[in-house]
């Protein structure tokens, strides 16, 4: 029991603190020093132009009444409305979900979605909560931000133990407040709400297809390759999926309680089968777990850390054996284990790179609902497929071209069109 605690507090490590987003305005500062824009430019961009703050009472199953914090954070509406997800976590903080809004800013502005920033998040832990309990906690926070978002304002999604059920509860109540039915209010709907095709896979196919492209120019074949990867959930899940899928050997996983490592490879559709809704599954073989730090460090060619911010530290950045570090996660490297990594020669795929699959379909499924017109699945795929491509190499050659860390090649594709667009308005 003692030793079961202390690996759930090993896993939940420090969420985002305030360093994260200093650490984000730092590369911000880089980026557009490079691409010669304003110090003006920067004070407008370092911060989101929206936070808002909210207390959601709900009343529990047992008759008591707990009030829940929630945040909405809208980073920058200059290339389009807002968008991104909303989380449920313990270790939410207001810091955290300003660099997560930042982030979605340099994701829309790396795959030209029209789109700016945006991130929300409740403080909660939804594994102890029942479901009646999430349903009138998801309807209270929508009715609390429902002032500030919309599908022309700002547009939610899944993220960190959100779901399609939660959207689902969402949009049913945001069309409820408006008195319209408003599908595209929201992104990652039950596909017979309006969902996208192709949604619930695309952050995973989209780390997949960037990892393969990495690798290639590395002379790394995916098919055969060893990789590891961080976390079962919304994405971890899907990426160890469409990896066994390929041929790739994935000789490591992990949850929020710790880790299986086996250097033959994991039978991952068996753990697929057995893992329950938040991605719980060592539990299955305790004599056999080990902890999420030691996960990282075991030999690999492919390391894809797809759970939770500050994974990759100071501290264990000189251990990691894998050659290429594919961040599925928001923020899963330390600035100081970039800098690291890179001077070991590791090539990362910065996560506003890697994991905005999840969002660039959620703009496909936003299309769809303002068309009224949806796509196959195989249409969804392709489309994304190429949009990756096409933004990896992007990143990788201004990496080249520049002289700098992929990280910093990211955020310079990242806010460029930012950049432009707040001075084309007369913001700067
Ligand atoms: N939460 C995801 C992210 O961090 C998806 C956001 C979206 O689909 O809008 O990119």
């Amino acid at each position: 029991m003692k030793a079961q605690k202390r690996l759930i507090q090993g896993a939940n490590m420090p969420s985002a603190s305030p360093s994260l987003l200093e650490a984000t305005q730092e590369i911000i500062r880089q980026a557009l020093e490079k691409l010669g824009y304003s110090e003006a430019t920067y004070e407008l961009l370092r911060e989101p132009l929206r936070v808002l703050t909210v207390r959601i009472p709900v009343r529990m199953d047992d008759g008591s009444v707990r009030v829940f914090t929630g945040y909405r954070v809208q980073h920058n509406d200059a290339t389009g409305p807002t968008k991104g997800g909303i989380r449920f976590h313990p270790d939410v903080t207001e810091e955290e979900v300003k660099a997560l809004a930042l982030w979605m800013s340099l994701k829309a502005g790396i795959f030209e979605l029209p789109y700016g920033g945006g991130k929300g998040g409740i403080v909660c832990d939804p594994r102890t909560m029942s479901l009646g309990e999430l349903e009138r906690l998801s309807r209270g926070y929508v009715r609390a931000i429902s002032q500030i978002v919309g599908p022309t304002k700002d547009i939610p999604a899944p993220d960190v133990y959100t779901n399609a059920q939660v959207m689902a509860w969402m949009y049913d109540e945001y069309s409820r407040i408006r008195e319209y039915d408003s599908p595209s209010f929201i992104s990652g709907k039950p596909i017979v709400l309006g969902g996208s095709k192709g949604r619930d896979k695309a952050t995973g196919l989209g780390v997949v297809v960037a990892a393969r492209e990495a690798a290639k120019t590395r002379n790394i074949d995916l098919a055969g390759a060893k990789v590891i990867v961080q976390g079962f959930g919304n994405v971890g899940s899907h990426v160890a999926e469409l990896l066994h899928a390929q041929g790739a050997k994935v000789v490591g996983i992990s949850d929020a309680n710790g880790a299986l490592y086996k250097p033959e490879g994991l039978d991952i559709p068996y753990l697929l089968d057995r893992r329950d809704s938040f991605g719980m599954v060592t539990n299955l073989f305790q004599d056999e777990v080990i902890t999420n730090a030691d996960l990282l460090t075991k030999p690999c060619e492919i390391l894809i850390p797809a759970a939770i911010e500050n994974q990759i530290r100071e501290d264990n950045a000189d251990q990691i054996q894998a050659g290429i570090v594919v961040e599925a996660a928001n923020g899963p490297t330390t600035l100081e284990a970039t800098r690291i990594l890179d001077r070991r020669g590791v090539l990362i795929v910065p996560d506003i790179l890697a994991n905005a699959g999840g969002v660039t379909v959620s703009y496909f499924e936003w299309v769809q609902n303002n068309q009224g017109l949806y796509w196959t699945e195989e249409e969804v795929t392709r489309r994304l497929e190429e949009m990756m491509v096409e933004a990896v190499h992007k990143v990788l050659d201004t990496a080249r071209h520049h002289q700098v860390d992929t990280r910093l090649a990211a955020y310079m594709v990242g806010i460029r069109r930012l950049a432009e667009a707040v001075q084309l308005r007369g913001w700067v």
